[in-house]
């Protein structure tokens, strides 16, 4: 495959073009972060966003937030930079892993917030993740869709009209370039966050066995009543110069904020990923077809900022790349899928020109592996006829 001069990524990544010197554009995306924006004026622009709005409803802000290291970063800045008083609110996707939970709970007593948890309905979220498995080969619709829908519904619901999340998407691809603002709307939504699928799609894809109704924590409210509240949905590294390793660092040592082992990703890149214990049959996925995952991902960003040899970014992705994750098992569990069939649905997801390589051997099993929630199996019969269903569709009308 293809890949790029500086950083390494395939041409199996989203949105990735390269130049004629072979660099790719999240690389220029990088050059044009550190050479041509001027962040001390973003900085200002920050500073009068948030004049607009302090102090002039129940909470200054909402931060969405899932206890990773972007959202804890984007809430310890506001609070520490500006004394806001946010509304914190979480969406559980339902793989919340025990030293997420002790870091969210330390956290919460060194800086001191109000905070909604909201948990959906787990025989939904089975229903979703096989069924957008099946037609997308990503099962992270409810999680994804929910983060980004549920938090808009609270700004409504709370009348809170000022919105912060982290980084922005141009950190890792290419869906908007660095100097677009970027506001997280329905636009953006409906471009890169819910695999073009809508809740409504979703309602006839699950052949309307749940009302809308109960799809509501994955549908993006309605603009006239965003429009009327006057929301403002922004990325703080818009105006403050993101960067993930320095940003853990700080947290870590400010809040004891702590990293954790995740599957397939090197232990020096600890602070990666922490919040889900499905995140290594994502990675698997991901790397099953494209050809590449976490550790390219990761390597990726240090190479962009010199901070790691290009020998040494092979070794790691050599090493941690495409092994088979322990969790594999239990997401099969949770959707009621055999092992044969998710390979089959995968393979019917390959992006070219990658070749699927199913023989990298196992993945190290995580220190907390046998703390996980394995309550919540599919009934196989419902999931093997949908399967079957899917198989048939397959066949008639492609993919
Ligand atoms: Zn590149």
């Amino acid at each position: 495959m293809k890949k790029c001069n500086n950083c390494l990524l395939p041409e199996t990544h989203e949105t990735i073009q390269y130049d004629s010197l072979g660099n790719c554009n999240v690389c220029n995306q990088h050059t044009f972060k550190n050479e041509v924006i001027d962040w001390n004026s973003k900085k200002k622009e920050l500073d009068n966003l948030i004049d607009k709005y302090r102090g002039k409803y129940d909470y200054d802000c909402i931060v969405p937030f899932s206890g990773g290291k972007d959202s804890t970063w984007t809430l310890y800045y506001l609070i520490k930079e500006y004394k806001l008083n946010p509304l914190v609110v979480r969406f559980d996707h339902g793989f919340m892993r025990p030293n997420l939970e002790k870091n969210i709970k330390n956290l919460s007593r060194k800086l001191g917030f109000d905070m909604i948890n909201f948990t959906p309905n787990w025989k939904i979220v089975q229903k979703l993740m096989l069924r957008s498995f099946l037609d997308k080969g990503d099962f992270c619709w409810h999680c994804h869709t929910g983060i980004f829908s549920y938090p808009m519904w609270i700004s409504i619901e709370k009348e809170i009209p000022l919105i912060f999340w982290g980084e922005k998407s141009s950190e890792y691809s290419s869906y908007f370039s660095y100097d677009d603002d970027e506001e997280v709307d329905e636009k953006r939504f409906d471009r890169y966050i819910n695999l073009g699928i809508t809740s409504e799609d979703m309602y006839f894809r699950l052949d309307e066995e749940f009302d809308m109704k109960r799809l509501k924590p994955y549908t993006y409210p309605p603009k006239e009543k965003l429009k009327k509240l006057n929301v403002r949905s922004v990325c703080l590294g818009s105006y403050i110069s993101w960067d993930v390793k320095t940003q853990s660092n700080i947290i870590s040592k400010e809040l004891g904020w702590t990293g954790d082992e995740v599957e397939n990703v090197p232990p020096e890149y600890n602070y990666e990923k922490i919040e889900c214990y499905m995140q290594g049959v994502r990675d698997y996925i991901k790397y099953l077809k494209r050809g590449y995952s976490r550790p390219s991902h990761l390597v990726a960003l240090d190479l962009r900022n010199k901070r790691i040899t290009k020998e040494r970014a092979k070794e790691l992705i050599n090493l941690y790349e495409g092994k088979k994750p322990k969790s594999l098992d239990l997401f099969l569990k949770f959707i009621g899928l055999n092992e044969k069939e998710f390979y089959e649905v995968v393979k019917n997801h390959l992006i070219s020109p990658n070749q699927m390589n199913i023989d990298r051997g196992n993945a190290k099993l995580t220190h907390d592996f046998h703390h996980w929630n394995t309550e919540g199996d599919s009934n196989r019969d419902e999931s093997k006829k949908i399967f079957d269903e899917w198989k048939d569709q397959i066949k008639t009308f492609g993919k």
